[in-house]
């Protein structure tokens, strides 16, 4: 069976790329971090997601040999201009477990637009997803997911920022990212969409 790399640290992330391609590519099996041997992992210092994403893979390329997919992605908050973006990860600083990250993470962005009125709580979610082949060739697809962000937080599943996002296809039911099923978030998430997209590439590329 073909096989493709998907270097990402974070096992929830991990866990749904794993979820999304294997609805797509039954036939391929995904390794992870943990299938292949150690390497040095690449400081994500582009001010882009396209750029990340494609540090990423391309240092699991170099480093397994195998077909590599890396996604970097963020959440947008129209009222921080765009911010924290590709900070998204270390908004607050990286003390402590990823739980531990991911409340405070929350906290400041609460705290940051207290003052911010409902009509102006807009935000989106981006994921970039890159495709690095051993021979050189690279590919990157992009996905969104917009909606607003709430007062306080809610709900128990995705992961990150998920608590604090409704999504415009959630603005009747007014369900956050975390109450979510993880079949109704991968439908309509910035992941799921870059994913789906990719979904043919990779395909193409192991055929
Ligand atoms: P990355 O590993 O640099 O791509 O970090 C992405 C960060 O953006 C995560 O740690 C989360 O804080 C946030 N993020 C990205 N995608 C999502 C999502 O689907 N739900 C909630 N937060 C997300």
């Amino acid at each position: 069976m073909a096989e493709v790399f998907l270097a990402s640290r974070n096992a929830k992330k991990l866990a749904e790329m794993q979820r999304i391609l294997s609805q797509w590519l039954p036939d391929v099996v995904v390794l992870g971090l943990d299938d292949v041997a150690a390497y040095d992992e690449p400081v994500e210092d582009q001010p882009t997601f396209e750029g990340n994403a494609l540090v990423k893979a391309r240092a699991g390329v170099k480093a397994s040999g195998r077909p590599t997919i890396a996604d970097d992605s963020g959440l947008c908050v129209d009222a921080l201009n765009g911010m924290p973006g590709v900070l998204s990860a270390r908004w607050s600083g990286t003390r402590g477990d990823r739980a531990e990250v991911d409340a405070r993470n929350n906290a400041l962005l609460l705290d940051q637009i207290a003052d911010v009125p409902d009509e102006r709580r807009g935000a989106h979610f981006a994921c970039a997803v890159a495709l690095c082949l051993p021979g050189g060739e690279e590919h990157v697809l992009h996905g969104r997911m917009d909606g607003r962000i709430i007062r306080e937080v809610r709900g128990a599943g995705g992961f990150g920022y998920d608590v604090l996002f409704v999504a415009d296809e959630h603005a009747a039911d007014g369900r956050t990212s975390a109450e979510l099923d993880p079949a109704e978030k991968d439908e309509i998430s910035h992941r799921g969409r870059a994913l789906r997209a990719l979904a043919p590439v990779v395909a193409q590329a192991l055929s």
